[in-house]
């Protein structure tokens, strides 16, 4: 008797679930930190400061930081916004911060524990907050990242897709079974193997089932890259009595961080230098100048800081670079 179709793809899969998780148990990044806890304030840590850092960044410079200053996520509640951006501080994408600060009081510290739940809370898709139900509560879903979307599209050799195909394609692959390990395995299946550029399809223990490993590199289809835009802007610093003049962002972006007055008419005063910055959407060309007084035309709210209280503020990437590189200089001129 002919097996029916759905017989021979379980069965196959099933031979696929197996190899990934020899392969997993042989070769998986097992000694990251999240990976040896089950406290799901620690996952959800590390799959926000993921979403758009490297795993080598976070590790070497976030992950326990953060945590020594915030070990539990009713120390996070507790704090203000300020204090969390404050950690957050050279990571970027802060809206990831606030959105862990308002998730913090929103839940009293304890994250629910289903992904319908977490869903629902500020800055968790559903990826993560399936990732965080998986890894915390054993919840058996797929997840849907960057790597796993690669992997996907080439397993089923698909150059496009829409949210709701790729979501069904990650369920037919998945592995009920072991949920834990089939979810991590494939993140690092995308990461070691199945990378965007020269994929080791030889060492990959899907190939067998895989359908675009002849081509890999065709699916997905490329995106077109687009030009990023430059702004440019004056950086000014203007001093008064030994403190500094700084504005506090409203705006989505860099919502929360303290900034040096920007400007981008004329200004007088010495010019210091150039810095470049570059952000996900644009990049920022500045001329840093020293001015006695600001533009009248200057509209936004000011604060004045000590060098000593600048250094504890939250301040953008570009603004801390230049307090570092200009201010040992100008406090002693002061
Ligand atoms: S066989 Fe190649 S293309 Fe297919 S999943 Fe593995 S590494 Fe990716």
């Amino acid at each position: 008797m002919k097996r029916s179709e759905d017989e021979r793809m379980g069965s196959r899969y099933k031979e696929l679930h197996e190899r990934l998780n020899l392969w997993y148990r042989e070769h998986g990044r097992h000694d990251l930190p999240w990976r040896q806890t089950r406290d799901p304030y620690r996952i959800y840590l590390s799959e926000i400061m993921l979403q758009q850092t490297q795993v080598s960044t976070v590790l070497e410079r976030f992950y326990f930081p953060f945590l020594e200053r915030f070990p539990t996520l009713a120390v996070v509640a507790e704090a203000s916004e300020e204090e969390v951006l404050k950690a957050w501080e050279g990571l970027g994408y802060y809206s990831r911060a606030r959105h862990l600060h308002r998730t913090a009081r929103l839940c009293n510290g304890v994250l629910p524990s289903t992904s319908q739940e977490l869903e629902r809370l500020p800055g968790i898709g559903r990826s993560t907050a399936r990732a965080i139900a998986c890894f915390a509560f054993d919840e058996a879903a797929p997840i849907l990242d960057a790597n796993v979307r690669r992997i996907l599209y080439r397993f089923f050799r698909r150059r496009k897709a829409t949210e709701r195909e790729l979501w069904r394609m990650a369920e037919r692959l998945f592995d009920a079974k072991r949920p834990y390990d089939y979810n991590q395995a494939m993140m690092d299946l995308g990461a070691m193997i199945c990378t965007p550029k020269d994929p080791r399809c030889d060492l990959c223990p899907l190939r067998e089932g895989c359908r675009g490993r002849q081509a890999p590199e065709r699916y997905p289809e490329a995106k077109k890259a687009s030009k990023t835009p430059v702004r440019r802007a004056k950086i000014l610093l203007c001093e008064r009595g030994g403190a500094w003049a700084l504005s506090q962002s409203r705006e989505r972006f860099h919502g929360g961080l303290w900034h040096f007055p920007r400007f981008e008419d004329e200004v007088s005063g010495e010019f210091l230098g150039r810095e470049l910055a570059r952000y996900s959407h644009f990049a920022l060309e500045a001329e840093i100048w020293r001015v006695a007084v600001l533009p009248k035309d200057y509209d936004k709210p000011i604060g004045f800081f000590t060098p000593k209280s600048i250094e504890e503020l939250p301040l953008g990437g570009i603004d801390r670079k230049i307090f570092k590189k200009y201010f040992g200089v100008l406090s002693v001129e002061s």
